[in-house]
């Protein structure tokens, strides 16, 4: 990543005077993507004017952009892809990009910490941003992050220990150090493609899975067990994946059933009955099978050596992803990712396993815990970009993301195929921390084909031609990478 200015993360800075009319409130919040960001204890966030100013830290380690300083003008440089923002501290003017506005707040110095208008500064960037005054808390919404984010943030958003249950003190326990003993297996993914729904565990459990009527149901039920701590669960506890256009099944549903056995449930609600088949093999995934093969022609074997590609389609079921006016992000990536499927299924030493099939809701936690779980040997997340219409920019082209240094090397093999078959301007590959590069334990990239948001991109990736060249390039750079 290019480092611009001078790179500043806290400058000592001493204020030379007192701000006027700075309420600076310990209980507001800041929230990305739904989850809340950190923010300095010495400099919260707080309202000046009727603007919301933050702790520049929190722009830093919670949006991920660059930012620099330079101390003899005061100015702040952040940065994101191509869009650039120069603010002056104390100064109503700022830059985005040439163009000169102006700010219903200035910047300023806050016990040396820079605060910045956080409005301004989220929407040059393409974020969309709320504020509910009662609660003090300002929403902001990432273009790529649909309802459940793709941007995960770094160190700004780990959430308090208390959250895990591995961290409550067990009074029970005597001669223990305060952890709960580990005899209950986690939970820590689900997901409905290809008829099959597939819970991630992280060691052997014994499922009991049977049908029930009056409406059609399978039920499946793993005692000790709880969900993980990534897990998706709503205020209750519960959670469902919405399965929008499967013409069996409904939604499924999940819960704690019975808080003594420590037994989760998971409920297949049908639109007619049928039958199904259970694969627990011990290897951190059950299978519930509603085509009613008792061995999924999907699962990757150890033994016959194959290499086993994760294809991720991006967002789907309730979560659109980015949109154009006419087109929705989630089909351009389901339309690729099942070309990308059918061709790696005529590939012998391929094996490929989908996050969805179908129009499925998938929550974004889950999508790497099932790689995760099957040991697959890469993840490749089908994306397509977009910036929001504030943004004065009108970026095209192709970009290829990764997280961890050991996905660089897909990460160019892919995208140098990826380019070729776009005919796109080449944007690079870039690291960035997204969420489902950096959790996955294995090499993972996203691949950002085109910019809906360009008229022009938009008809290259929706145009069925293109989409096989696009997905045949995803292939060629996964061979290339395999060396097959
Ligand atoms: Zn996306």
């Amino acid at each position: 990543m290019k480092k611009i200015g001078f790179f500043l993360t806290l400058i000592v800075f001493l204020l030379a005077f007192p701000r006027l009319g700075f309420a600076a409130s310990a209980d507001t919040h800041i929230y990305l993507d739904g989850l809340e960001l950190s923010q300095p204890s010495n400099a919260q966030a707080g309202n000046v004017k009727g603007s919301v100013m933050v702790p520049i830290r929190v722009i830093v380690e919670g949006l991920g952009y660059d930012v620099g300083w330079e101390k003899a003008s005061g100015t702040v440089t952040i940065k994101q892809g191509d869009t650039e923002l120069k603010l002056l501290i104390d100064k109503d003017q700022a830059l985005v990009g040439d163009q000169s506005v102006t700010l219903a707040a200035a910047p300023f110095l806050l016990n040396n910490t820079t605060m910045v208008p956080l409005r301004f500064v989220s929407e040059s960037m393409g974020l969309k941003v709320s504020w509910d005054n009662k609660e003090k808390s300002a929403y902001l919404y990432s273009p790529e992050g649909g309802a459940a984010g793709e941007i995960l943030p770094g160190k700004g958003t780990s959430l308090p220990s208390d959250s895990g249950e591995t961290m409550v003190n067990n009074p029970e326990q005597e001669q223990g150090n305060g952890y709960i003993t580990e005899t209950t297996a986690h939970i820590n993914g689900v997901s409905f493609s290809d008829n099959k729904l597939m819970i991630a565990v992280d060691r052997a459990v014994q499922p009991n899975a049977f049908a029930m009527f009056g409406p059609d149901r399978i039920v499946v039920d793993i005692p000790m067990a709880s969900f993980g701590e990534t897990f998706a669960l709503d205020s209750a506890n519960k959670g469902e994946l919405l399965v929008t256009d499967n013409p069996a099944v409904s939604k499924i549903r999940y819960s704690l059933f019975d808080s003594t056995t420590s037994t989760i449930r998971f409920v297949i609600d049908l639109n007619s009955s049928s039958q199904f088949a259970i694969t627990n093999a011990g290897d951190g995934l059950v299978i519930i099978d509603l085509a009613g093969q008792s061995t999924s022609p999907n699962l990757p074997t150890e033994s016959n050596g194959t290499r086993v590609v994760l294809i991720d389609a991006g967002h789907g079921g309730s979560d659109p992803g980015t949109s154009s006016p006419t087109r929705l992000e989630k089909d351009f990536n389901l339309a690729i990712a099942l070309k990308v499927e059918a061709l790696l299924k005529l590939e012998p030493n391929i094996t490929a396993v989908m996050n969805r099939s179908d129009d499925t809701t998938l929550t974004l936690k889950n999508r790497p815990n099932l790689a995760n779980s099957i040991k697959a040997d890469i993840f490749v997340s089908i994306h397509a970009n977009s910036v929001d219409k504030s943004v004065k920019t009108n970026p095209s082209g192709t970009e290829t993301y990764y997280t961890r240094e050991d996905s660089i090397a897909l990460a160019n093999v892919i995208h140098k195929h990826l380019v070729q078959a776009t005919g796109l301007n080449d944007r690079k590959v870039r690291q960035k921390n997204l969420l489902v590069t950096r959790e996955t334990t294995m090499p993972a990239v996203l691949l950002e084909s085109g910019y809906l948001s360009n008229s022009f991109d938009e008809a290259v990736l929706f145009d069925p031609i293109a989409q096989d060249r696009i997905a045949a390039g995803i292939v060629a750079g996964i061979k290339e990478y395999f060396g097959l």
